[in-house]
């Protein structure tokens, strides 16, 4: 496991989020997905790519379950000593009686949608290195799903006094 965290850094999540964003807002145009989102900053001690595949997995997720004219609701925010982040949107949902199972691998709700099974395996993952936690609830209203992932907050300051160089920036 200290191996595995050699490579963490200090992340500004809500930029890493942005970016992501950025990248699959197309896929949301052809769905006419309408994809907001509420990025306030947050900073997390991890490995930026691993952060990286977790954002895609649930957005390319919340995008790819919901049907066309959906919404999409991305958010991150630090609370306490933790940062959170969202992903909501208003698709199909997923039964309770589910929400464990699906992090397993190759486990698959919907067979008419393409997809290998492996996303969300990933995502708990990358979720147990970085010290996080997962869940699964309903969206707005009770319909839909929202996907929250809790972190420990980092906080950069305290680490340049613990002797560690953190870039600001
Ligand atoms: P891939 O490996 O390409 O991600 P996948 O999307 O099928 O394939 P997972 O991301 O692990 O695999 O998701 C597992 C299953 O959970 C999906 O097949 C789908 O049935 C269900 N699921 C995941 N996210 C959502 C969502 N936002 N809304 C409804 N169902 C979902
Ligand atoms: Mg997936």
């Amino acid at each position: 496991n200290n191996t595995e965290k050699r490579s963490f850094e200090a992340v500004r999540l809500d930029k890493l989020v942005e970016e992501a964003i950025q990248q699959i807002v197309f896929v949301a145009d052809q769905k006419k997905i309408d994809i907001g989102f509420e990025l306030a900053p947050a900073c997390v001690s991890g490995d930026t790519l691993m952060l990286r595949d977790l954002i895609d997995n649930l957005v390319d997720n919340a995008l790819r379950y919901s049907p066309v004219g959906a919404s999409v609701t991305v958010r991150c925010r630090e609370a306490g000593d933790r940062v959170e982040f969202f992903v909501e949107d208003t698709g199909p949902g997923i039964p309770e009686a589910e929400r464990e199972a699906v992090f397993s691998r190759y486990r698959r709700l919907d067979v008419k949608v393409p997809g290998t099974g492996l996303g969300l395996a990933i995502v708990h993952e990358i979720v147990t290195l970085h010290d996080a936690t997962v869940s699964i609830g309903s969206g707005a209203g009770g319909k839909g799903t929202t996907f929250t992932v809790s972190f420990p907050r980092f906080d950069p300051d305290a680490s340049i006094t613990a002797g560690e160089e953190v870039d600001a920036a």
